[in-house]
């Protein structure tokens, strides 16, 4: 459709940026933008771009910014409300979702209401309330476009066959840095060891949870809602390489595939013009430079999460919301060196075998609750 205005929320995060860069590079008008703290760079950004509204999800920072601009005509609307006002406004083509968490779930429940495309990379709305945003999606005729690099490409494969054909869907994980290590050796893994990703470059939480391999079930679960496909139906292969984004076999056992190099901004493009493509923003792929590729089975002993995740799949949406909030919590509590690498796993496991009664919850409220129960549970988990 290729986009001419775009919105974008999280706009100060790793996939922001990068979207934001697409627009630079191909001339696309941003009218909407959206951060939770970062004034200095949303000021720079809302100038650079010239867009109609901004807004910050922290109070006092959107009044600093809101002094900031006093000189030009952008609005600025204040705090999480004021986010969901700027969307219901934004006159746009399509939205990046790019906020990073659970603060993402109702901007895109907001966008939805637009009727205007969603280009979600906020994974953690489908991981929360997968059936509530897919049929909220559906009755309000709102098309998601997946931006997450995996998604993207399961989306671009399925493009060769019908729902009916497929057999399997291969969800690709580059292993992230802590790949290969035992649990005993898991546990001296330092923060500064799992921040560092040798194949993406993105945001810390995510960076971690690369690192858990929680991200790859935060990914199964959202490929689940995305494609309408059984979590069973899934499988998880390591490919360090992070050349191959993932693929779909059908019952003719044809795999079809998207190899590109690793860069977000791929995807957003993909998502913004989809169903037609444009010059690329990114390098080409070099196949020779690349030499090969590899593919291993996950450790699913050393790496927990990642079954827990399909458990989670399986039961329904309410424990995906368990999940996702326990992991907040426990990343953050290792990222201050509350935790450890393992303990992570283990805050997250123990927040969920507590509460599995959550398995039924579909409604936002029910959701909502069950957050708020996962965090506490996991902050007393850690304080033990
Ligand atoms: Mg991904």
């Amino acid at each position: 459709m290729n986009s001419k205005t775009i919105s974008v929320l999280g706009a100060s995060g790793s996939v922001g940026l990068q979207a934001l860069d697409v627009a630079r590079k191909r001339g696309i008008k941003v009218s909407y933008i959206t951060a939770n703290t970062d004034v200095k760079q949303i000021e720079a950004l809302a100038r650079e771009f010239n867009v109609k509204a901004v807004a910050m999800a922290c109070e006092s920072s959107a009044l600093d910014l809101r002094r900031s601009l006093a000189d030009t005509d952008i609005r600025v609307h204040v705090g999480k409300e004021g986010i969901l006002e700027g969307i219901s406004e934004a006159k746009c083509d399509a939205f990046v979702n790019s906020i990073s968490g659970m603060a993402g779930l109702l901007p895109s429940l907001e966008v939805i209401k637009t009727k205007k495309r969603l280009c979600l990379a906020n994974k953690e709305s489908l991981v929360i309330a997968g059936e509530l945003v897919m049929k909220s999606a559906s009755d309000n005729g709102c098309e998601i476009i997946p931006v997450d690099s995996e998604h993207s490409a399961i989306f671009q494969s399925l493009k060769s066959g019908r729902q009916s054909e497929i057999s399997r869907i291969i969800l690709t994980a580059s292993g992230g840095p802590s790949f290969g290590k035992t649990k005993d050796e898991l546990e001296r893994v330092s923060v500064s060891d799992t921040l560092s990703h040798p194949t993406w470059s993105m945001g810390k939480k995510i960076t971690v949870d690369s690192a858990t391999l929680m991200n790859k079930g935060f990914e199964l679960i959202e490929a689940a809602h995305l494609f309408g496909v059984s979590p069973d139906k899934i499988e998880v292969v390591v490919h360090p390489e992070s050349i191959l984004h993932s693929a779909v076999e059908y019952i003719d056992n044809t795999v079809i595939g998207e190899l590109s190099l690793p860069d977000m901004r791929a995807c957003v493009q993909y998502a913004l013009d989809y169903p037609e493509r444009s010059i690329a923003t990114i390098e080409r792929l070099d196949l020779f430079k690349i030499g090969s590729l590899s593919f291993k089975e996950p450790d699913f002993d050393s790496f927990p999460l990642l079954s827990l995740a399909k458990r989670a799949a399986i039961l329904g949406t309410g424990m995906g919301a368990v999940l996702n909030a326990a992991d907040e919590v426990a990343v953050e509590a290792f990222l201050k060196g509350r935790l450890s690498f393992n303990g992570i796993s283990e805050v997250v496991t123990g927040t969920f075998e507590k509460m599995t009664d959550a398995k039924g919850a579909s409604s936002l409220s029910e959701l909502l609750e069950i957050d708020t129960l996962a965090r506490k549970i996991s902050n007393s988990l850690i304080e033990e």
